[in-house]
């Protein structure tokens, strides 16, 4: 059977609505497609560079800064790697907290990249204790510490405030990823003291992937002004700096994706960010009531759980690949297994962007019964009722 039969016959078979409940690319909104379906503008043109201004001003309280907005046409792992090649000099030295997926991917980075890379080495679902990367910066000279503020791959937050206290008097500085983070959980940038922060658009931000985002603060400028650092250009942020200045971008700008961001952003405006902080919050509390009570702990162990991405552990016998694969044939619901170490043992589920109650309780309702289909034992509709009550409150 060719893969094109494949999926018609699939969508016959499945004629629910196509659900996107991944920890990112997330379901992008309505008004934000329409924005997106606009014409195309001139990436110098006064209508693009109106957009631009906007986007960023209305950017700023999102991540909690003043920050100018870095915009880059890139995804989450570009950011990454453009905030370690803007700081850092051959030979120079990064302790990357590695608690995850994504600051393995941060330590990989910087190995590709030929810096001496040390790790900070945390179980899996625990978060770094502040006082853990306090006694490794005293070891050695560290140009940064690089870390995940919300690890997608095991449903835990970091804590930044705690780690950025530490750095605050140093010359070291903190390099943090927050593409699953921004838009869902707290970030308070300037007030906390994260030296570089980046970002991406496809996940509490409501837009499709490709949209890049940096935000630099003062301390980090001096480093990344320098002219000693590893060889850069596309990503070198003294152009994205200059050129925002100016309103625009160094190169052609992610024109459409900026458009969308800006209408998602009036979006979290109109709302109000702490009102959309809160519904992630109640939102992820609602699931993870729900998985608690149909035997699908979740995966962290101590911590501050993330609002946006919820990772679920699941009994031994139980296959994550067969819970994703059969919520997908059967339901249209599209969450994620684990690509990692984790692989067949949690599901995770997003809880962020454009989500509302009844996709939490949809989500469950669809969860049971392929949970009940795969033999798992436990009381059907407990999940559902779980959730409802934790809605409630
Ligand atoms: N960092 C975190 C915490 C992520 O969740 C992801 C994507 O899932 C990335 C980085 C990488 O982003 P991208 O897939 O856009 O390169």
């Amino acid at each position: 059977m060719s893969d094109a039969t494949e999926i018609s016959s699939l969508a016959n078979l499945a004629p629910e609505p196509y659900r996107l409940r991944l920890p990112g690319p997330t379901a992008v909104p309505e008004r934000v497609r329409q924005a997106i379906a606009q014409p195309v503008l001139a990436h110098r043109g006064p209508e693009f560079r109106t957009i631009l201004v906007e986007s960023e001003a209305m950017l700023r309280p999102v991540l909690g800064t003043k920050n100018r907005m870095l915009l880059v046409a890139s995804t989450g792992t570009g950011m990454m790697e453009a905030c370690l090649v803007n700081v850092l000099a051959p030979g120079e030295r990064l302790l990357v907290v590695v608690n995850g997926q994504f600051g393995e991917r941060f330590a990989a980075i910087g190995k590709a990249l030929g810096v001496v890379v040390d790790t900070l080495d945390v179980p899996w679902g625990e978060a770094v204790d502040p006082a853990a990367v306090e006694r490794r910066i005293k070891d050695k000279d560290y140009r940064a510490v690089v870390l995940v503020h919300n690890e997608s791959s095991t449903g835990i937050v970091a804590d930044l405030p705690g780690i950025a206290a530490v750095l605050r008097n140093r010359p070291t500085l903190l390099l943090v990823d927050s593409v699953s983070g921004v838009g869902g959980v707290e970030m308070r940038q300037d007030a906390w003291g994260v030296d570089i922060l980046v970002s991406a658009s496809q996940k509490a931000l409501m837009c499709p992937p490709g949209l890049g985002i940096a935000s630099v603060g003062e301390k980090a400028w001096e480093v990344v002004r320098r002219e000693a650092g590893l060889p850069r250009f596309y990503f070198d942020f003294r152009r994205y700096g200059e050129e925002i200045a100016e309103g625009a971008t160094p190169f052609t700008s992610a024109v459409t994706l900026i458009r969308g961001l800006r209408e998602a952003l009036g979006m979290i405006h109109e709302e109000g960010l702490d009102r959309v902080l809160a519904r992630h919050r109640r939102l992820a509390n609602a699931l993870r009531a729900g998985c608690a009570a149909i035997g699908l702990p979740s995966f962290a162990k101590d911590g501050t759980l993330s609002n946006t991405v919820s990772v679920f552990k699941l009994p031994v016998g139980l296959d994550g690949g067969a819970v994703v694969r059969r919520l997908h044939e059967k339901h249209r619901t599209v969450i994620a297994g684990a690509r990692n170490k984790l692989a067949g043992k949690v599901i995770r589920i997003g809880t962020m962007g454009h989500l509302f109650a009844g996709d939490i309780l949809t989500d469950l309702i669809h969860l049971e019964d392929v949970l009940a289909e795969l033999g798992h034992r436990f009381e059907r509709g407990a999940g559902i009722a779980a959730a409802a009550t934790a809605l409630a409150q």
